[in-house]
């Protein structure tokens, strides 16, 4: 077949969620099931991959923290070099593609390149972690805002320019993403610039997995209650008031779903 005739590929970055394959959008579903190529992250868990096209072909190009991992570049070069083959590539990613997962530069690759890409939004992290532990994250007596931080930067280390007054608001949850190795200098950031040492805080350690583990307590016990073991796998980190009332157990509740019922029915019943 010549060139011409080769049906046009596209790049499709798509969104895994935190690892419980519940937590994928149809539309994630749907790009698994019609790709012929998935280059995916090592976050993304077993569960979700299984439902992906059988004959899709699978590619670890993970990275994750300082272990050895592709490198960015030959990530998009590959995936350009596939959908200029006709292919149907997605590029999977652990919870949000534009959440720290360098969707940027993977699009603006693809763009210049002249590539048809999309995204498909996934759950992030610190969305999974506040329903698993029964928080609304802007529960309206205790916050009026979010921040998503990253405490790793890359060469490792805390990130230079992070605004400390800014994250050491009281009336603001902050989560921070790829924390663990930071926590000592992340905790002491926060109390330097006047975050009381009562904050609520809280940390979840591969989240949605079978293995996960879950800590909750105040700001002044976090760097403690992090060990090497948490170094290990992916741990999210909250503070803020609204974590104050964070469910530790086991186990999400259910909520049964039912027709939906006028406000006023529901009220008098
Ligand atoms: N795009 C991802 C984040 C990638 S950065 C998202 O939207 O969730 C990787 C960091 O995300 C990890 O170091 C950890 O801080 C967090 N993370 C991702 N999945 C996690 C999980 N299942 N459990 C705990 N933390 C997780």
């Amino acid at each position: 077949m010549s060139a011409d005739h080769v049906k046009p590929g596209a790049v499709t970055l798509v969104g895994a969620g935190p690892g419980d394959p519940g937590l994928l959008t149809l539309n994630a579903l749907r790009a698994l099931q019609d790709a012929d190529v998935i280059l995916f992250d090592d976050l993304v868990s077993e569960g979700v991959l299984e439902l992906a096209r059988r004959e899709a072909r699978r590619m670890l190009v993970g990275k994750r923290g300082r272990q050895a991992s592709c490198r960015q570049e030959d990530i998009s070069a590959l995936m350009i070099k596939l959908a200029r083959a006709g292919k149907q590539v997605v590029r999977l990613k652990g919870g949000d593609p534009g959440i720290f997962g360098r969707a940027g530069e993977e699009l603006a690759a693809l763009r210049a390149a002249g590539i048809a890409c999309r995204m498909v939004p996934g759950i992030t992290a610190a969305l999974a972690m506040a329903a698993a532990f029964g928080v609304s994250l802007t529960h309206r007596d205790h916050a009026q805002a979010v921040q998503f931080v990253t405490g790793h930067a890359r060469d490792g280390r805390l990130p230079a320019h992070l605004n400390w007054r800014g994250l050491a608001d009281p009336r603001t949850t902050t989560v921070f993403y790829m924390g663990a190795g930071t926590v000592q200098q992340i905790a002491a950031n926060l109390r330097l610039h006047g975050l009381s040492a009562d904050t609520p805080a809280l940390w979840v350690a591969n989240l949605s997995r079978p293995d996960e583990r879950r800590w909750s307590g105040l700001l002044s016990a976090l760097p403690g209650s992090i060990g090497d073991e948490e170094l290990r796998c992916p741990l999210l980190i909250g503070i803020g008031r609204v974590f104050a009332e964070a469910d530790c157990g086991a186990g999400t509740a259910l909520c049964e779903l039912q027709p939906p019922m006028p406000v006023a029915q529901a009220l008098s019943a």
